[in-house]
C-alpha cells in the first residue's frame, strides 16, 4: 500500500526575484526550498499523515527522545538538472534502501521505498523551479527520521517518529577549480568501531567526529582521515567521504567491515571502472604503505568520493610523527578521469549505462 500525500502550498514561496538571488550564489545547505514532506509513525498507525507542507519551524516538546538519546538518521543525494532540461535524482532507491539499513541499526521504522522515493519526487515536482541551472549546481535533498516519543525513559525505543524531506539549492563543491585537500590523521579518536553505527549514516556519528575535524583544521588540514578502531593504522574513510586510492590503472578502497559508511558514489565507482579502463578491488592499506607507495611512486593518486563534493583529490598528508605528499600534490589523471565521467551521467551528458539516473520532472 502506498501514502498518498496531502498537499497544502505555501503562502509565503520566495518570488522568482527572490529565488533567483539565492540562486546565483546557494553556497551548500544555508538555503531551503518553499516546501518541505513531513510523515508520522505510531505504532498503532504505522506511517500516515504523509504530506507535503510550507517549509518552516517544527514545534516539539523539549522532553522529545531525539534531543536526548539522539535516535535520528538521514540521507543525502541531489537532483539534477539535465543538459535536455529533465530533472533526475542519482539513484535515489539506493539512498533508500540504505536509509532502511540504517533505520534496522538505531531501532527505528523503515520507510517503504516506494514511499521514500515519492517524497523525494514531490518535493522537487513542487519546488522544481529551485533546481539550478547553472553548470555543476544541484538541488541536495536530505530525507531524516527522528524519534517523537516524548519522556525520558531510556529502556525503549521511542514508539513515534517523523520522516521528513528537505531541500537546499547547492553550488558546485569547488567553485574556483578542483583543489587537492589536505588530510590529517587522526589516531588520538576514533570515528567507529566493530559493533557499532559506524556502517548508519546517523547525525550521532558527526557530534563524535567533530572535535577530530576541528584537530585537523588546527593541523593546518582540510579534512580527517579515520582510521581502524584497534591499532589507528589502517585507512578507513575521510571526513564524510570514502577513500579510493590509485596504483596506476587499478583502484584500491577500503572494504566495507561495518565501521566505514556505504558510500553510493564508492559503489557507482567500483562499478564504472571497468568502462573506464581500469581495475578495482576492495582491500586494506596501512598508513605506512600508503606513505611508502606515495615515496616509491606505485600509489599514484589518492582521492575521496560522496554525494556532495563528487570526486576530490587528495594532495597532502599529515599524521603525528609524519607527513608527504600524494604524487606532485595536483589533481591526478586518473581521478580527473572518474570525476568526469560520474558528473557526466549525473548531468546528462554522457550515456547512462547502468539506469542509475531516475527522471523526475
Ligand atoms: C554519506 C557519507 C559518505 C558518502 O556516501 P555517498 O552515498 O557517496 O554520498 C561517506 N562517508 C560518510 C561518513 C558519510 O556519512
Amino acid at each position: 500500500m502506498t501514502l498518498s500525500f496531502d498537499v497544502q502550498l505555501s503562502d509565503r514561496a520566495r518570488t522568482a526575484a527572490e529565488r533567483d538571488q539565492i540562486l546565483a550564489a546557494p553556497g551548500f545547505g544555508q538555503h531551503f526550498t518553499d516546501h518541505m514532506i513531513s510523515i508520522d509513525f505510531t505504532e498503532e498507525l504505522g506511517w500516515h499523515n504523509a504530506r507535503l507542507e510550507p517549509y518552516g519551524p517544527l514545534t516539539l516538546d523539549p522532553a522529545t527522545s531525539v534531543f536526548h538519546y539522539a535516535q535520528e538518521l538521514f540521507e543525502g543525494l541531489k537532483a539534477y538538472r539535465q543538459s535536455n532540461g529533465s530533472i533526475v535524482a542519482f539513484r535515489p532507491y539506493a539512498n533508500a534502501a540504505r536509509f532502511n539499513k540504517s533505520c534496522a541499526r538505531m531501532a527505528m521504522p523503515e520507510v517503504p521505498e516506494e514511499t521514500f522515493v515519492e517524497a523525494l519526487e514531490l518535493l522537487v515536482q513542487t519546488d522544481r523551479d529551485w533546481v539550478p541551472t547553472t553548470e555543476g549546481h544541484s538541488l541536495y535533498l536530505r530525507p531524516f527520521i527522528i524519534a517523537t516519543q516524548v519522556g525520558l525513559g531510556v529502556n525503549y525505543p521511542s514508539k513515534q517518529y517523523r520522516f521528513m524531506v528537505i531541500a537546499s539549492p547547492a553550488a558546485s563543491y569547488f567553485a574556483g577549480g578542483i583543489k587537492p585537500v589536505s588530510v590529517w590523521l587522526s589516531t588520538e579518536y576514533t570515528r567507529a568501531a566493530p559493533g557499532g553505527t559506524g556502517a548508519a549514516k546517523c547525525g550521532g556519528n558527526y557530534a563524535a567526529a567533530f572535535v577530530a575535524q576541528r584537530q585537523a583544521v588546527e593541523q593546518g588540514c582540510d579534512q580527517v582521515v579515520w582510521l581502524d578502531s584497534n591499532e589507528h593504522r589502517y585507512v578507513e574513510e575521510m571526513g564524510g567521504m570514502n577513500l579510493f586510492f590509485v596504483f596506476g590503472n587499478k583502484l584500491m578502497t577500503p572494504s566495507l567491515t561495518g565501521t566505514l559508511l556505504p558510500g553510493i558514489t564508492r559503489d557507482s565507482i567500483l562499478n564504472l571502472a571497468a568502462e573506464l579502463g581500469l581495475e578495482a578491488e576492495e582491500g586494506r592499506l596501512s598508513i605506512e604503505e600508503w606513505q611508502a607507495g606515495c615515496e616509491s611512486g606505485e600509489l599514484t593518486e589518492v582521492f575521496a568520493c560522496g554525494t556532495a563534493a563528487v570526486v576530490t583529490p587528495v594532495g597532502t598528508v599529515k599524521g603525528a610523527d609524519r607527513a608527504w605528499v600524494v604524487g606532485d600534490g595536483t589533481p591526478g589523471e586518473v581521478t580527473m578521469r572518474v570525476r568526469e565521467e560520474l558528473l557526466g551521467i549525473q548531468y546528462g551528458t554522457r550515456p547512462d549505462h547502468h539506469s542509475w539516473v531516475h527522471k523526475i520532472a
